[in-house]
């Protein structure tokens, strides 16, 4: 080991790496990564800013553990060496400086060999929100924090879910919405917003008994408690809640026993008039593979739906982000990440983080060319088809236009172009219908979308330097 050198030992732990991770995350967190020295075992390696050490730190430092102690043996270890940014007082020159911290003992891999391989993960997970040994039961809840009503914004894509799961919190159990199913695509807030409800209720209710569990830990550890004969225990254990919040209970199809036995705690909570909350990715009525009798429980509260967040919800989502992380970015930044990423909130999260990875400390840095270049990339990796929204925006860039002023009335020369390109661009690029896109454009008809087309493919065919600008604005479009 020691006769290699650092960036053969390196290169080694990236293949393993990249192996675990999506390549995406591969790319944006583990290619800056520079190996820079490699002694005692120990290997240094350092990253572009401290926000990029933490973020390693809080996401990827199992899999680094893991990594390192395979490859370069039991002792390896791991030392950050951070280029800091001494930027903070603007206007005086960077100074570049680095760092060097080691790896903290965050989740360690600390337990010792696990004896039976094949429930490496099922360590102690009967019951392992009790601490025994005490006569009333102590229950984790299990809540994350972060997720809380205050940092969960508000928009129309949300608000009968947001208000519904506030009424539970307030009055758990003894509104109408209960259960309370809250459902909706991945990445649309379900996890965040039934830990709210948690959060809140039991701020409100300190001796409230609060449980958050996903569908799949749930299930994990009734096969758990069968196999150990403790059955009993985990129907008690779980019909001892005052407030159930059950995530992705989608996962429950197929699975008979376990819908089964979530029937039984379900009725004996219900009927006690304690509060469930549950998530799914579809709404109930779509659910296949549960019992019909499951279902019908399900519909008994109020079913309530998370959209995908409109342009504005977007922007103050991102900005509620900054803020909690106390940082600044330009607002046109801003607006372009809100404009470009339109599938869910977590791929706008993503888009945010990728982006501040990318710089150090100083976030005021930000420039918005290299914003785009950046997110241009992330979009187009990420997005399955562009959107209209996205058309627009850089249409509008181009010519140095408003977006609203592309949507009005206006009959000016040039917004009238830019508007026509809009609606050619959304046709040859999207599969929207040319009725959506008029409605998109300024509330326009299906054949003033067609007569957009054809001006368009006139002018290419006639007008040089227009068709430079089609040129510039495919490139722009669809360049990967
Ligand atoms: P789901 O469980 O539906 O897949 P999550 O609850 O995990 O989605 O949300 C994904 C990410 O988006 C989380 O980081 C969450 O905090 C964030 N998020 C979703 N909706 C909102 C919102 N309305 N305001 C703030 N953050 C949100
Ligand atoms: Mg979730």
């Amino acid at each position: 080991m020691e006769g290699k050198d650092i960036n053969q030992i390196w290169s080694e732990c990236l293949k393993i790496i990249e192996d675990n991770v999506t390549a995406r995350n591969f790319n944006t967190w583990f290619k800056p990564i520079k190996p820079v020295k490699f002694k005692n075992k120990i290997i240094t390696i350092q990253v572009p800013s401290q926000f990029f050490y933490e973020w390693l730190e809080e996401h990827y430092i199992d899999i680094l553990k893991k990594t390192i102690k395979q490859v370069i043996g039991k002792e390896g270890k791991l030392e950050y060496n951070i280029v800091i940014d001494q930027y903070y007082n603007n206007k005086s020159y960077t100074t570049k400086g680095t760092s060097t911290l080691p790896s903290s003992n965050k989740g360690l891999l600390s337990n010792n060999p696990i004896k039976q391989p094949l429930r490496i993960s099922q360590t102690q997970i009967r019951n392992p929100f009790i601490i025994p040994g005490l006569k009333k039961i102590q229950i984790d809840p299990q809540l994350n924090y972060n997720y809380s009503f205050k940092n969960f914004v508000e928009g129309d894509c949300n608000r009968l879910a947001r208000s519904a799961g506030y009424a539970v919190s307030q009055n758990p159990g003894k509104t109408s919405f209960n259960p309370l199913m809250i459902y909706g695509n991945g990445g649309l807030g379900k996890t965040h917003l039934s830990n709210a409800i948690g959060i809140e209720a039991k701020k409100k209710f300190n001796d409230l008994i609060v449980l958050y569990v996903s569908a799949e830990k749930f299930q994990t550890q009734f096969v758990d408690a069968i196999m150990d004969n403790k059955k009993n225990d985990f129907v008690h254990f779980y019909q001892s809640i005052d407030l159930l919040i059950v995530d992705d209970v989608q996962f429950f199809a197929g699975k008979e026993k376990t819908q089964d036995v979530f029937f039984h705690i379900f009725n004996h909570l219900h009927q006690n008039n304690k509060q469930v909350v549950l998530t799914s990715d579809k709404p109930p009525i779509d659910l296949q593979g549960m019992e019909q009798r499951l279902l019908s429980r399900f519909k008994w509260g109020l079913s309530a739906d998370l959209q995908i967040p409109d342009l504005e919800t977007r922007m103050a989502i991102l900005k509620r982000k900054l803020y909690k992380d106390g940082i600044d970015i330009p607002n046109d930044v801003i607006e372009h990440i809100a404009f470009s990423i339109t599938t869910n909130v977590r791929e706008l999260e993503g888009a945010l983080i990728s982006l501040l990875a990318q710089f150090s400390l100083n976030k005021k840095e930000i420039k918005m060319d290299l914003a785009k270049r950046m997110l241009d990339k992330f979009v187009k990796n990420t997005a399955k088809e562009i959107s209209i929204d996205y058309i627009q925006k850089i249409v509008c860039d181009y010519f140095e236009i408003q977006v609203e002023l592309m949507k009005s009335k206006t009959r000016k020369r040039e917004i009238v172009q830019a508007r026509q390109l809009a609606m050619y661009f959304s046709k040859i690029l999207t599969k929207s219908s040319l009725a959506k896109i008029g409605m998109h454009c300024g509330n326009k008809d299906h054949a003033t979308v067609l007569h957009a087309c054809k001006t368009i493919n006139n002018l290419i065919e006639t007008d040089k330097q227009f068709r430079g600008y089609v040129n510039d604005l495919e490139k722009k479009l669809t360049i990967y």
